[in-house]
């Protein structure tokens, strides 16, 4: 047992408990893998892979349905407003332009919802184009982020 209940989990405060987790762990009957990556100074850091879309992430949170665990990309920001970074904000933000187009689950990581039937095609465009913008700036983010844990030889 990680811990109790969890919403959230993040593996930096479990290595620091724990030390070191295993590559695979059950919990909960759902498959929690790890990563390694290298550090600036020769060391090495352990993250989580996202079970929804594989990406390396520090923190994994609960969702309602589907998979049980996932990503802030994924989960689209249901999770505690505290300490939100820029990323974050972002991350909220596009996730609540693509709940007004009818997204229920998924988060960014989702292809963007078709039209629903009711909406103007303009507002629906304008939506759109909204998401996008902000969803590039997401990723260049969330790239340049992987791009630092990459190891130097
Ligand atoms: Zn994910």
């Amino acid at each position: 047992m990680i811990c109790d209940r969890a919403t959230q989990i993040d593996i930096r405060e479990l290595v620091k408990l724990h030390g070191p987790l295993p590559e695979v762990i059950d919990f909960e009957g759902e498959r929690l893998v790890t990563a390694w990556t290298c550090t600036a100074f020769g060391g090495r850091r352990q993250w989580w892979l996202c079970p929804s879309c594989d990406r390396r992430c520090a923190i994994i949170y609960r969702r309602g349905t589907g998979p049980l665990w996932g990503c802030r990309l994924c989960m689209g920001g249901r999770y505690a407003s505290e300490h939100k970074s820029v990323q974050d904000r972002r991350i909220q933000k596009a996730t609540k332009i693509r709940k007004k187009v009818g997204q229920t689950s998924g988060g960014l990581t989702a292809p963007f919802p078709i039209k629903p039937k009711g909406m103007h095609w303009r507002t629906y465009d304008q939506l759109r184009a909204e998401a996008q913008e902000i969803e590039k700036r997401v990723w260049a983010a969330e790239m340049a982020w992987l791009d630092r844990l990459k190891c130097k030889t």
